[in-house]
């Protein structure tokens, strides 16, 4: 049973809203090796990035767009926005906000029980984390930024707790070897995900993750790619491929798939990873839904369109092969401590089936 604390029930909630498009196809398997179809630009290319911030708006619906989709959080419009900072030093966009790249209306949520199904008995043990921004926020933030902010620091602290207790931070390349070729993981294997292209990926995630030689895997919708002065530029996406990190797909606009059309599902998918394979050397495996939105239609073209793996924001530390489309991901809210990081991340050790998420 998910429990939820008094402070956290919004979150909470939200997290269980999403938990509710887990229904799947059966046996999809990757369709890497076919032959992408062409994918026309037209519709996505042109829409715009991420808009800045008016502060005292709202926050980022799930910056922008993890978790306050499907519906979940109607008074939270979709407008991407930075944190709302307030240290004079702080970074302010010059970007005025473009809500014509948000969503549409929310699609709304297939009912589906609040506990995901336990994982069958082939589940394997990888943490796979959820990042988005990565710095201090004003205390007047609120619920949902700070379910979507660490502080650097915290962020060092929880790199660095990891690195001494022996986790391997993995490629989702080599998540899908191991699904498709039986290729063994290493030793407590755990993926580190960083979601929308924020700046910080670059300032803060990636310089800490090289100085613990850790991966991280980063999921920039390609439309907000150096669209922003808050998000990280292609150049930048090129100097973290070659120091070793890796990016999978976020979409083009960062659009719901939900409602959309199959063809444009399809686009999303297709000229997305195609985009990003043209700024780095690793193959585009992963796909990231925005806001978590999925469904059956959007996991198949997921498979069509090549990806191995797609990562949904169900929270658990368990993954198999038959969710391979709906891989789960554990949120790391601000201000957690370190205990509570290491419990979450390291909690029902040999114990499929049991959910390690209750309440932030
Ligand atoms: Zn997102």
């Amino acid at each position: 049973m998910v429990r939820c604390g008094p402070v956290a029930g919004l979150v909470c909630f939200l997290v269980l809203g999403l938990a509710t498009c887990t229904a799947h196809g059966p046996n999809l398997s990757s369709g890497r090796e076919r032959a992408a179809p062409v994918v026309a630009t037209a519709n996505v290319a042109s829409q715009g990035p991420p808009a800045s911030p008016t502060m005292e708006r709202q926050p980022p619906e799930v910056a922008p767009g993890e978790l306050a989709a499907a519906g979940s959080l109607p008074e939270v419009a979709h407008t991407e926005t930075a944190p709302a900072l307030d240290a004079p030093t702080s970074p302010l966009p010059a970007v005025a906000p473009t809500l014509s790249v948000l969503p549409p209306d929310p699609t709304p949520a297939a009912p589906t029980p609040a506990v995901p199904a336990p994982p069958a008995s082939d589940a394997i043990r990888l943490p796979i984390l959820m990042y988005h921004h990565l710095r201090v926020l004003s205390p007047k933030a609120g619920a949902i930024w700070e379910m979507l902010t660490v502080t650097p620091a915290a962020f060092e602290e929880q790199v660095a707790y990891l690195t001494k207790h022996g986790y391997h931070t993995i490629y989702f390349s080599d998540l899908v070897a191991s699904f498709d070729q039986g290729r063994a993981l290493p030793r407590n294997p755990i993926l580190l995900t960083f979601d929308d292209g924020w700046l910080d990926d670059y300032t803060v995630a990636y310089p800490i993750l090289r100085k613990y030689g850790m991966v991280g895997a980063f999921f920039p919708p390609t439309n907000w790619v150096g669209k922003s002065k808050l998000t990280i530029t292609w150049q930048q996406v090129e100097e973290m491929d070659r120091g070793g990190m890796e990016f999978g797909s976020h979409t083009v606009s960062h659009r719901l798939l939900t409602p959309l059309k199959r063809a444009q599902v399809l686009q999303e998918l297709q000229l997305s990873q195609s985009i990003l394979e043209g700024h780095v050397r690793r193959s585009v495996v992963a796909l990231a839904y925005p806001g978590g939105a999925h469904n059956g239609q959007t996991m198949e073209l997921a498979a069509v369109a090549g990806y191995g793996v797609a990562v949904g924001v169900t929270p658990s530390a368990w993954q198999q092969v038959a969710e391979r489309y709906t891989l789960r991901r554990i949120t790391v809210p601000y201000g957690m401590s370190l205990a509570e990081f290491a419990a979450r991340v390291g909690g029902s050790e040999g114990r499929p089936g049991r959910f390690l998420v209750t309440s932030p």
